[in-house]
């Protein structure tokens, strides 16, 4: 199997030479059927958890794009938030002959079964952005630090509220978490943690409803929906006659969920101002609200370098060498330790989305009007 996959690599790196030659990559159109620009090389499965979110829109466009650029065919799936679906769809990708997956779950925990067809037929299995557990067979998994995230975003509510200058409020919070079968919500909300625990232990931030506990304060599917309702909920049982001075929420999905909450109830005004609501993913509609000061900061991360990490990995793989990694020791899926590529997160508010999204390249002025 070993030589199948270094001869369809060989295939796919001469295609590439080619198209550089030519100068003539194309991106990737997203959507579900094949990829039929590629140059003949083999061929990546890219499963991918749901078009409802700006990121992973971007996510699939430009993991096709940088599989094109190295000659490989792609073929291109969302699930609809839908595990059985990703199921199913990641199945059709083997019994149709992929020859690596790239996949980012949707429950982490419900892939075991597809990845033992896929170790079956010999194909590789990156985990993208989420990590996939209790199978051996994933062999990379290319993400950012995560627990990082979280710290960002506790540390920003921190320093936001003056904590860290020697405030002592007492400031009242609440807390949100991400999905519950998503590998990731315990290391963002372990980081966040970690920065606001102690301030909660000795009384300078106050959680009124007192929901401090990771399987109280999820949102199943990172839903801003439920995020409003449970805000809306929380307004009125705890903050009839107090105000809350910040939120900690994992996603920019789910700070606008939550913003849509506090508006209803008045926030947003002199008397009453926005709490610090933090969020995650640097999405267009959340970097816009930053900028008219309704959700405080958000943390970015460059979808761009994760594609690349994650078709190195690829491509190394089909080629029998070692893809880099630079962390063997933090995700461990119960199954296996998987050697990980993390990349670097970045907080990002006001003061300094133009430096870090504009100049940086990642939107234009215009994208952010
Ligand atoms: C990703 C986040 C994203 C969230 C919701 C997480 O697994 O790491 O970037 O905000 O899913 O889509």
């Amino acid at each position: 199997m070993r030589n199948r996959r270094a001869a369809l690599a060989a295939v796919a790196s001469a295609a590439s030479l080619a198209l550089t030659l030519t100068a003539c990559g194309q991106s990737g159109e997203g959507g579900s059927e094949e990829d039929k620009n590629g140059a003949g090389g083999a061929t990546i499965g890219v499963a991918m958890p749901t078009k409802s979110s700006e990121r992973w829109i971007a996510d699939g466009a430009n993991v096709v794009k940088e599989l094109k650029s190295k000659g490989y065919r792609t073929k291109l799936v969302y699930g609809e938030d839908d595990p059985d679906q990703q199921v199913s769809q990641i199945e059709n990708m083997i019994t149709q002959g992929v020859d690596a997956l790239i996949v980012a779950a949707i429950d982490n925990k419900s892939l075991g079964n597809v990845l033992q067809q896929a170790k079956d037929a010999d194909i590789p299995v990156i985990s993208y952005d989420r990590l996939i557990l209790g199978t051996e067979n994933v062999d990379y998994y290319a993400s950012f630090d995560n627990e990082k995230v979280g710290e960002l975003q506790g540390t920003y509510i921190v320093d936001k509220l003056g904590l860290g200058d020697g405030k002592k409020g007492p400031f009242s919070i609440e807390l949100f978490a991400g999905s519950n079968d998503d590998n990731n919500t315990k290391y963002f909300f372990q980081g966040a943690m970690n920065v606001l625990k102690p301030y909660i232990d000795k009384g300078e931030l106050v959680v009124r409803s007192k929901q401090t506990a990771l399987n109280q304060v999820t949102t199943l599917r990172w839903d801003g929906g439920t995020a409003q309702k449970r805000m809306d909920d929380l307004l009125t049982s705890s903050y009839r006659s107090a105000r809350v001075d910040a939120v900690l929420s994992p996603y920019d999905g789910i700070s606008i969920g939550i913003l849509s909450a506090l508006k209803s109830d008045g926030y947003g005004s002199k008397a009453k101002p926005m709490p610090v609501v933090t969020g995650q993913d640097a999405e267009v509609a959340s970097v816009k609200s930053i900028i008219l000061g309704e959700q405080t900061q958000t943390v970015y991360k460059d979808l761009r370098q994760l594609a690349k990490v994650a078709s190195n990995m690829v491509d190394a793989v089909l080629n029998d060498k070692k893809p880099e990694v630079n962390d063997t020791k933090s995700y461990d899926n119960g199954s296996k330790v998987v050697p990980a590529f993390l990349l670097q997160p970045v907080s990002v508010d006001k003061n300094n989305y133009k430096q870090v999204l504009v100049d940086g390249g990642y939107y234009t002025e215009n994208d952010l009007k």
